[in-house]
Parts: C-alpha cells; structure tokens; sequence
C-alpha cells in the first residue's frame, strides 16, 4: 500500500481514504488484474490508485472538477495514468444508462466501490447493481452511521448479503518518551457478493 503523505492532497478534497483502510478495501474486494472497477466519488483519487495498480481498469467518477484533477495528479504520480478513465458528473446520472450517454463508456463492471454518494446511495448502489457482472463486489466505505445503515439495507433489498466491518485504527508516534498510540475515526467498509441463481 501507498504511505499516505505519497499522496498529493488539497485541504478542499477528502481523501485519501488512509493507508489501513485503503488496505482492507482492497482486500475485501478481492480485485484481480481481468477486473473492471468503478469508483464513485474518487475524491484524491486514494483508492482509485490501489485499484489501478492491479485491475484491468479503472472508471473513476466525482461530480467535483477538481478531484479529478487532484486524482490525475496522483494517477500519474503513481504510474497508473492510462489504465483509468476519469469521468466529471453524478453517479447516478452517469450509472443510469437511460439518461445518460457517458455510461456506454463503462462496460459491466466487477467492482463498485462507492466512497461517496452524498445521499443518493440506494439509487447508486441500485442502478449500478444492474451493470454489475455476476459474482461482483459492491463495496461501501462510511464514516457516518447512516450511510452504513443505508448500505445494509438496500444491499439486502436486492439480496445480496452484506459483511460489515468497522475498523477502528491506532498509529504509533514516536515522541520524546515513546511512542504514542492516537486513535483515528472509525470506518465501516459494508461489502457484498451479487449472487444470481440461474
Ligand atoms: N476514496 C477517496 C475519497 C472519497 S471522498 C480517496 O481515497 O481519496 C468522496 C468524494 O465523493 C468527493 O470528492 C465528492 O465530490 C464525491 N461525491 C459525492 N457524491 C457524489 C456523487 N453523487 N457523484 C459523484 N461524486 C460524488
């Protein structure tokens, strides 16, 4: 995994989703090199770089212009450039395939990683759900109570079976004295396998 401070950041933009948390989305994902993800709301592009060190590649979407920039930086920074498409919009617009032009560009896909979804989470997970190949991840990744819920739900509604993780982190500063353990915000990666039963 990519230290944290190798991430060129900008205090307007979340991200990047921190080192540990990055790994176990990785992890949970189970992401292997034919895979084709989606990452909604790629804010500093934190995870996006994880995925595109091993997928096949990358659709990248946030409705903000400059976390697309900010996400290209590190892209580039990182030598993943080329195998991410960085898509401006929202996501439900851009999933929706009856609406939206731009989503002819995104193939089904294995992986839909929501990071953000700024509280259209069940039509996200919902519309993407749809492209989404069987045996796929849709994996959400919270730091609010009722995203966490939300995702639970709408995950059961289209019977898939949610893993809840929450992950409370402690790093170690070294001080004068010894080391520091400082806690950091929880975070709850909500995670589930589509299974179609033909
Ligand atoms: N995982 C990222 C951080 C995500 S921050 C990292 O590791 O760097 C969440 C991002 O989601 C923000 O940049 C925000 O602009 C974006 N976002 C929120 N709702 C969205 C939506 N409906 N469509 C597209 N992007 C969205």
């Amino acid at each position: 995994m990519i230290p944290d401070e190798d991430f060129i950041t900008d205090e307007n933009i979340p991200g990047p989703t921190k080192e540990e948390i990055r790994c176990m989305v990785i992890c949970k994902s189970e992401v292997s090199p034919d895979d084709i993800v989606v990452d909604v709301g790629c804010g500093t592009g934190g995870l996006t770089v994880e995925f595109a060190k091993i997928a096949k590649k990358v659709y990248a979407i946030d409705r903000n212009p400059e976390a697309l920039k900010l996400t290209e930086k590190n892209l580039k920074k990182h030598g993943v450039y080329e195998k991410v498409n960085l898509i401006e919009g929202d996501a439900l617009q851009i999933l929706d395939s009856e609406l939206d032009k731009v989503s002819d560009t995104i193939p089904d896909f294995d992986i839909l990683m929501i990071g953000g979804s700024s509280g259209d989470l069940t039509s996200i997970i919902k519309k993407g759900y749809k492209k989404l190949k069987n045996k796929g991840k849709v994996i959400v990744t919270s730091i609010m109570l009722e995203t966490r819920v939300e995702a639970v739900k709408t995950l059961q509604t289209l019977d898939m079976i949610p893993e809840v993780v929450e992950i409370s982190i402690s790093k170690g500063r070294i001080v004068e004295k010894g080391t520091m353990m400082l806690a950091r915000n929880p975070v709850t990666i909500v995670s589930a396998k589509k299974t179609l039963i033909y």
